[in-house]
């Protein structure tokens, strides 16, 4: 449980630095990351709608406004090096997905954590400036993944979203989870 001995942002994993793709100030890797290792715990204000693109949902109804420490710099990528894994009082963690080389912009899929864009929300229909090859275009909630993709990434998201990911759900009735999302 190593995990639990620092609460928020972990200093001796990044930095901050500005984004080479112009998303503004984001997180550096201080040094090398090794795949699995906890990256950055997220805490903040708890607040019940997601009224700024800085807030991260950890389930249905609840949000978190994170400080500049403990996780407001985060951005996206459509191919992203950390995944969510849901932590103590059902706050993200961010785990590193793979080795992670220092110097390197931190960055996890705003899916991970989102299920819906809001009315008012500043991804909402955003173009996405990640730069990867296999960039989806624009910023995607997990309500908009196609249910391959879901289920694919089930290991990697918030637990709350899980249940969204069933096979049966997804591969038998997908016009049913189609129905839950608007
Ligand atoms: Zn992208």
């Amino acid at each position: 449980m190593t995990n639990d001995k620092k609460e928020g942002f972990n200093r001796s994993m990044v930095i901050t630095g500005k984004s080479k793709n112009g998303y503004g100030f984001t997180y550096f890797a201080k040094r090398n990351i090794k795949k699995g290792a906890c990256v950055l715990k997220c805490s903040g204000k708890l607040i019940e709608h997601q009224t700024s693109h800085l807030s991260i949902q950890i389930s249905p109804n609840q949000h978190i406004l994170p400080s500049k420490w403990t996780g407001g710099y985060l951005n996206h990528s459509c191919v992203p090096n950390c995944y969510i894994r849901t932590g103590t009082g059902d706050l993200p963690n961010l785990i590193a997905m793979r080795n992670i080389k220092r110097g390197e912009e931190i960055n996890y899929a705003f899916w991970m954590t989102e299920y819906k864009w809001q009315n008012g929300s500043a991804e909402k229909n955003i173009r996405c400036k990640c730069s990867v090859v296999s960039c989806d275009g624009i910023i995607h909630s997990f309500s908009q993944l196609s249910p391959r993709k879901k289920l694919k990434n089930k290991r990697y998201i918030s637990d709350y979203l899980k249940k969204f990911c069933s096979p049966v759900t997804d591969v038998a009735s997908p016009s049913r989870t189609k129905a839950s999302s608007r």
